[in-house]
């Protein structure tokens, strides 16, 4: 082993991410407040704590890995979102980013309102008492047994994403004697500054009703003429982890023209403006997030300008945070088993976990970073990728970070930032068991998402 070789920054052939990485942190047992969740801290002799409680005594009681999510973490980021917004607007907690019974729980105490986009989302949300009116219900192909679950269940909104959609919900709504509430998410050309997988605004994709073109006009007209329907919005979602808030200024831009249009052509002046979601966080010391606060005077600032210079009453304004609320508040607690140092190349710490339990390296290219957690260590950094356990070369957790080079299997290393898309997108690719997730507040901890069993995957398994 020849780790006490490692000079104190990136050798000569180590593989550099462009841009990033350029020197290790000055300190690699400083934990960036930026990136890990608010109430952890090293404490005096080194340990990691989340909630009061050592993150070494929470792997040896819930196992690794683990996502560790801080609850009140969670609870102020709600509320900062929700004050930021104010009553003259409405904050949807994005379900698809990570849902659970405790989660619903605790948006209904803090006064979010929940968006979902699918049966099994919606069970989820009603089963833990989020009320039906307080669910707005996503989708580009929903079903028509979801359709009617939702109506019956008298949620507050359906965004409709298509044609077809717009007759299958007022046939439902009708049929159970109802009006449904709904919008009509429109894409309005804008591709966000994000990762082209995940920018969901231009007009070559799946969601949404175009505005170049007519579509979304055509929409309007024919969701007014029928009975079952009760139009109350237009909707546009424009990308994924976004930091400058121009490009819902464009977004609003458009969306407000077509409020003047409709206008113009109906005599209604529709009450109601979603933005959608996509906020960024801080996955590295690198990303600079804007607050809750911040965002919210932007966005109602731009959309009472917009609409002034067209002469509309401004709407209401809804937005759809999901990454920027759970995001930041959970860290992923893994175990290194093997460390592969190849010479003047690249040094591999194995997990015992991987693309099961985070598939955005893989499948966005997305960044994290990581650090030793189980005690510190002033040895030299070393620059490694961290991968999982998988049958497949591309199973990267972080791509390029560094570590201490005294790094050790058994030695406990924790990725921030795992709190949306990661658990919600965990898959049982090589008969993983999905990890748990364990909140812990005020020195306890509390499963609430239980670790998968092979009696859970041998259940499925009928054959
Ligand atoms: C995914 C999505 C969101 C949430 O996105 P984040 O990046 O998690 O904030 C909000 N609204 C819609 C319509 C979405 O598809």
């Amino acid at each position: 082993m020849s780790r006490s070789a490692h000079p104190a920054g990136p050798r000569h052939g180590d593989v550099l991410p462009e841009g990033h990485y350029a020197a290790p942190p000055a300190d690699l047992n400083v934990l960036d407040p930026k990136v890990w969740a608010r109430t952890v801290t090293r404490n005096g002799d080194g340990a990691v704590t989340v909630g009061g409680l050592d993150v070494a005594r929470l792997a040896e009681e819930f196992g690794t890995p683990a996502y560790v999510l801080d609850e009140d973490d969670f609870r102020a980021r709600c509320r900062a979102w929700a004050d930021a917004f104010g009553k003259d607007a409405d904050v949807f907690y994005a379900g698809k980013a990570f849902l659970s019974r405790a989660v619903v729980r605790w948006l209904k105490e803090e006064g979010l309102n929940l968006d979902v986009c699918s049966g099994g989302e919606l069970t989820t949300a009603l089963d833990a008492g989020m009320p039906a009116e307080r669910i707005a219900f996503h989708g580009n192909n929903k079903s028509a047994e979801e359709i009617h679950r939702a109506v019956e269940a008298g949620v507050g909104r359906i965004v409709l994403d298509s044609f077809q959609e717009i007759v299958r919900v007022a046939h439902i709504a009708q049929s159970l004697g109802m009006r449904q509430r709904v919008q009509i998410r429109v894409t309005v050309g804008v591709e966000a500054h994000t990762h082209e997988f995940i920018a969901t605004a231009h007009e070559d994709q799946k969601f949404g009703l175009a505005l170049a073109g007519g579509q979304a006009a055509e929409a309007v007209r024919r969701a007014l003429q029928l009975d079952g329907l009760e139009l109350i919005g237009i909707h546009s979602h424009i990308g994924s982890q976004i930091f400058d808030t121009s490009g819902f200024e464009v977004a609003a831009h458009r969306v407000v023209g077509l409020l003047k249009a409709i206008r113009d052509e109906h005599g209604v002046e529709l009450p109601e403006i979603d933005l959608g979601g996509g906020l960024g966080i801080a996955y590295t010391s690198d990303d600079d997030p804007r607050e809750p606060h911040e965002i919210a005077k932007a966005l109602s600032e731009i959309v009472t300008r917009e609409c002034e210079a067209a002469g509309l009453r401004t709407p209401r304004i809804s937005v759809e945070p999901g990454r920027a609320v759970v995001g930041p508040t959970a860290f992923t607690l893994y175990e290194v088993g093997t460390i592969k140092q190849l010479e003047g190349l690249r040094t591999y710490v194995s997990v015992d976990g991987g693309m099961s339990d985070n598939i955005r390296t893989a499948l966005y290219d997305a960044e994290y970073s990581v650090a030793l957690v189980s005690r510190t260590s002033d040895a030299e950094p070393m620059l490694v990728r961290v991968v999982g356990k998988h049958c497949e070369s591309g199973d990267i957790v972080v791509r390029d970070a560094f570590l201490p080079a005294d790094l050790a299997p058994g030695d406990l290393i924790a990725v921030p930032a795992t709190g949306a898309y990661c658990r919600s997108m965990a898959s049982n690719y090589n008969h993983a068991l999905r990890p748990p997730v364990v909140a812990v507040r005020d020195g306890e901890a509390r499963v609430i998402v239980r670790r998968e069993t092979e009696e859970d995957l041998l259940r499925l398994d009928v054959g």
